[in-house]
């Protein structure tokens, strides 16, 4: 079921189609290239582009280039790749630097009808004049420059004759407003930086808040949905709109954004732990990063599911984090191999198992979808068990291997831990068990029962591998205010990386291949560190969760 439940924007395009006020349903989503997508910019996607599907509209991909010094084609590439990634295409990409042109010839408009301004204050100046909430601001000196001088001074800003900051281009709105964003907004700033599309042709750039009215109005944008810091801004979307005398009248609405528990989404902060080297990448498994998750092995259904899940509204809230793991394994449950892996390992010798002798046991794929069939597994005397599934002086109520103790190898037999080897440091570094042939396991036995099933691989073909284990790389990630100096609340321990062994039949895995290992979690084939002589798996996720949707 692709169609999302109601919600107050649906009830607004419903009610706009039905009134005639919109013929079609055009949405954008207006990505800035200035770094990776992120979970929270998933949210926008899945309600830009479901939104447009359902009422059979469309949706462009507009990249909000307005702002050369931070922005790349490498982010622009890996933007359009996670869009396509979770399942959507759009209908036109466009640039707003494909506008500067119309842009600049709007705000010559402006000008005329004496809409705008050059002013000469600087950034300083105009925040110490822009008044408060309870103060109107000041006029600029500035404020009645001639439509004539402001057309000269406006045409030479963009031919260059003044440097970065020495001029801007206000819009002549009302410095008295209750609404702060409404005194006299810049709408042009000098920038004299190489732009990744349009090089070194303009040296003015314009405003996000002048920018994006004008290429939703061209692009006949219907409905320019947008997240709730921006509602402030809505009466001078409109005017910018009203003022250039646009053909189209776009709308703007606002919904709060997603935030999840322990994740921290802004772009500044992500693209400084992959600059610090706290992580190896946009794309590390620990990134919030659409790319990220992809590689940690999240699923584009998943996060599509997830987002359906959160929903659409005005009311600031935060999303526990657990539940976006919960659409993970919802999806792999029933799709994923269910095989063993090892990842602390320790030797087991089963001294009355024949030497040399390897049987092949069968082993089912899913036993929760039979459909998924059986594979065959070897077993022989040597084999590998979890380190943590044996202890020497257990507590009560440890029904796993120690001396003494019968447990169930799954899919195999029962062994019965008879001795402990150890190093010369005291290690505990084999153990020596039997099995009862009797207890294979599909034989029916019945005559005991044990407490406890483990895990294991069988020793001579085992493949060695390497597990990413994950914990969230803040610490009171939540408080992205906090005084604490952002690279001091990194946890240390975000990543564990262990050395173990998995199943022989693993040997074709193939990058983002998802498996479950028994008892440990959902794993993904890392697709960057994987190749020929090295498995590296990422754990998506364990396998229990407290919570539920
Ligand atoms: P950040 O603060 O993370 O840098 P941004 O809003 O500056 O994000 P943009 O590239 O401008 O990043 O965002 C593109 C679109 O994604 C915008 O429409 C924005 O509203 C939306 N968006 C960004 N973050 C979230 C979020 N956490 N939840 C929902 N939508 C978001
Ligand atoms: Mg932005
Ligand atoms: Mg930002």
């Amino acid at each position: 079921n692709k169609t999302s439940s109601s919600n107050f924007i649906k009830t607004i395009v419903e009610a706009d189609l039905k009134a005639g006020k919109v013929s079609e349903i055009v949405t954008r989503f207006p990505p800035e290239p200035n770094g990776y997508l992120h979970i929270g910019h998933a949210k926008s996607i899945c309600l830009n582009f479901e939104l447009a599907d359902e009422y059979k509209g469309k949706t462009n991909l507009r990249f909000d280039d307005t702002n050369p010094l931070k922005e790349d084609t490498e982010y622009v590439d890996a933007i359009q790749e996670d869009v396509r990634w979770l399942g959507f295409e759009w209908d036109d990409l466009r640039f707003a630097s494909d506008y500067f042109e119309e842009m600049y010839n709007r705000a010559v408009l402006l000008i005329k009808k004496g809409k705008a301004y050059v002013c000469d204050l600087s950034a300083e100046q105009m925040r110490e004049t822009r008044g408060t909430l309870t103060e109107p601001g000041q006029d600029s000196p500035h404020r009645n420059r001639s439509v004539e001088e402001n057309l000269d001074l406006f045409a030479r800003m963009r031919a260059g004759e003044f440097k970065d900051g020495e001029k801007v281009l206000r819009a002549k709105i009302d410095m008295g407003s209750p609404n702060i964003t409404l005194r006299d907004p810049v709408l042009y700033r000098i920038s004299h930086t190489h732009h990744h599309r349009t090089g070194d042709a303009w040296c003015i750039y314009p405003m996000y808040d002048y920018a994006h009215p004008l290429g939703d109005a061209i692009e006949g944008i219907s409905h320019s949905i947008c997240t709730l810091e921006f509602e402030d801004h809505r009466p001078l979307y409109d005017w910018v709109v009203a003022e250039c005398e646009m053909d189209a009248e776009p709308h703007q609405y606002e919904f709060a954004r997603l935030n999840l528990t322990n994740t921290i989404m802004s772009k500044r902060y992500l693209k400084m732990l992959v600059d610090e080297g706290v992580v190896d990448a946009w794309d590390d498994p620990r990134m919030p990063t659409v790319s990220g998750l992809r590689r940690k092995g999240f699923t584009p259904e998943a996060i599509r599911a997830f987002c359906r899940e959160i929903g659409v509204s005005r009311a600031y809230s935060v999303v526990d984090e657990r539940m976006l793991e919960h659409f993970i394994r919802e999806d792999l449950k029933l799709k994923a191999l269910r095989t063993m892996a090892v990842i602390k390992p320790l030797k087991v010798v089963i001294t009355n198992y024949p030497e040399g002798q390897v049987e092949m046991l069968d082993a089912e794929n899913n036993a929760e979808n039979e459909a998924m069939g059986v594979r065959q597994i070897p077993f022989s005397r040597e084999i590998y068990i979890e380190q943590d599934d044996f202890m020497e002086n257990p507590p009560s109520k440890y029904f796993r291997l120690f001396p003494g103790n019968e447990v169930r190898l799954k899919h195999a037999y029962f062994i019965t831990c008879q001795e402990v080897i150890k190093d010369a440091e005291g290690r505990v570094v084999e153990l020596r068990c039997t099995y009862d042939p009797e207890t294979k396991s599909g034989s029916g036995f019945t005559g005991r029962k044990v407490k406890g099933t483990i895990h294991w691989v069988e020793a001579s073909q085992a493949i060695p591998a390497e597990f990413r284990l994950f914990e969230p790389l803040l610490l009171d990630a939540e408080d992205e205010d906090d005084d604490k100096p952002f690279l001091e609340r990194i946890n240390p321990n975000s990543m564990e990386v262990l050395e173990g062994f998995v199943e022989p039949n693993m040997k074709d895995a193939e990058g983002n291949d998802k498996f479950q290992f028994f008892r440990h979690g959902y794993f993904n084939v890392d697709p960057k560190l994987s190749g020929q002589d090295r498995i590296v798996f990422n754990r998506i996720v364990s396998l229990k969760s407290s919570f539920d949707v």
